[in-house]
Protein backbone atom coordinates (compact mmCIF):
# COMPACT_ATOMS: atom_id res chain seq x y z
CA UNK A 1 0.00 0.00 0.00
CA UNK A 2 1.56 3.50 -0.65
CA UNK A 3 0.80 6.05 2.13
CA UNK A 4 -0.36 9.59 0.67
CA UNK A 5 1.88 12.41 2.16
CA UNK A 6 -1.41 14.22 3.62
CA UNK A 7 -2.30 10.54 5.38
CA UNK A 8 1.92 10.99 6.96
CA UNK A 9 1.01 15.05 7.69
CA UNK A 10 -2.22 13.58 9.66
CA UNK A 11 0.04 10.88 11.98
CA UNK A 12 3.19 12.71 12.26
CA UNK A 13 3.33 14.34 15.40
CA UNK A 14 1.58 10.65 16.76
CA UNK A 15 5.00 9.44 14.83
CA UNK A 16 6.98 12.02 16.55
CA UNK A 17 5.79 10.56 19.93
CA UNK A 18 5.85 7.10 19.40
CA UNK A 19 2.33 6.70 19.36
CA UNK A 20 1.69 5.21 15.81
CA UNK A 21 1.19 1.24 15.79
CA UNK A 22 4.33 -0.59 14.26
CA UNK A 23 2.49 -0.90 11.29
CA UNK A 24 1.58 2.58 9.95
CA UNK A 25 5.50 3.40 11.78
CA UNK A 26 7.05 1.00 8.94
CA UNK A 27 4.76 2.78 6.11
CA UNK A 28 5.89 6.05 7.22
CA UNK A 29 9.14 4.95 7.66
CA UNK A 30 9.05 3.48 3.99
CA UNK A 31 7.51 6.49 2.80
CA UNK A 32 10.33 9.61 4.74
CA UNK A 33 12.63 7.15 2.22
CA UNK A 34 12.06 8.33 -0.76
CA UNK A 35 9.51 12.26 -0.29
CA UNK A 36 11.86 15.37 0.66
CA UNK A 37 8.57 17.05 1.57
CA UNK A 38 7.71 14.89 3.89
CA UNK A 39 11.30 14.58 5.43
CA UNK A 40 11.62 18.35 5.61
CA UNK A 41 8.45 18.40 7.79
CA UNK A 42 9.54 15.93 10.31
CA UNK A 43 12.76 17.70 10.43
CA UNK A 44 11.11 20.78 11.10
CA UNK A 45 8.55 19.42 13.90
CA UNK A 46 11.13 17.60 15.37
CA UNK A 47 13.28 21.01 15.98
CA UNK A 48 9.79 22.58 17.10
CA UNK A 49 9.45 19.49 20.07
CA UNK A 50 13.33 19.77 20.50
CA UNK A 51 12.68 23.75 21.86
CA UNK A 52 9.88 22.52 23.44
CA UNK A 53 11.54 19.69 25.56
CA UNK A 54 14.06 22.15 26.48
CA UNK A 55 12.00 24.40 27.72
CA UNK A 56 11.19 21.54 30.32
CA UNK A 57 7.20 22.84 30.49
CA UNK A 58 6.30 19.92 27.84
CA UNK A 59 3.81 22.45 26.66
CA UNK A 60 3.62 23.29 22.79
CA UNK A 61 4.65 26.68 21.91
CA UNK A 62 1.69 29.12 21.29
CA UNK A 63 1.12 28.68 17.52
CA UNK A 64 2.46 25.30 17.07
CA UNK A 65 0.05 23.45 15.72
CA UNK A 66 -1.75 27.04 13.23
CA UNK A 67 2.49 26.99 12.28
CA UNK A 68 2.38 23.38 11.58
CA UNK A 69 -1.03 23.94 9.69
CA UNK A 70 -0.33 26.08 7.63
CA UNK A 71 3.30 25.13 6.17
CA UNK A 72 1.42 21.73 5.50
CA UNK A 73 -1.42 23.81 3.59
CA UNK A 74 1.59 25.62 1.80
CA UNK A 75 2.89 22.17 0.81
CA UNK A 76 -0.61 20.63 -0.38
CA UNK A 77 -0.77 23.71 -2.33
CA UNK A 78 2.71 23.38 -3.80
CA UNK A 79 1.93 19.61 -4.12
CA UNK A 80 -1.19 20.15 -6.80
CA UNK A 81 0.78 22.61 -8.73
CA UNK A 82 4.08 20.56 -9.45
CA UNK A 83 3.73 17.10 -10.64
CA UNK A 84 5.59 14.92 -8.02
CA UNK A 85 9.15 14.33 -7.43
CA UNK A 86 10.50 11.16 -7.46
CA UNK A 87 8.17 9.20 -9.62
CA UNK A 88 8.83 5.36 -11.07
CA UNK A 89 11.85 5.15 -13.18
ZN1 LIG B 1 5.25 12.56 1.35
Amino acid sequence: MKLDCKHVWEHISEYIDNSVDAKLREDIERHLEHCEICSAILDSTRNILVLTADDRTFELPVGYSKRLHERLKEEIEKSKQEPPVGGPK
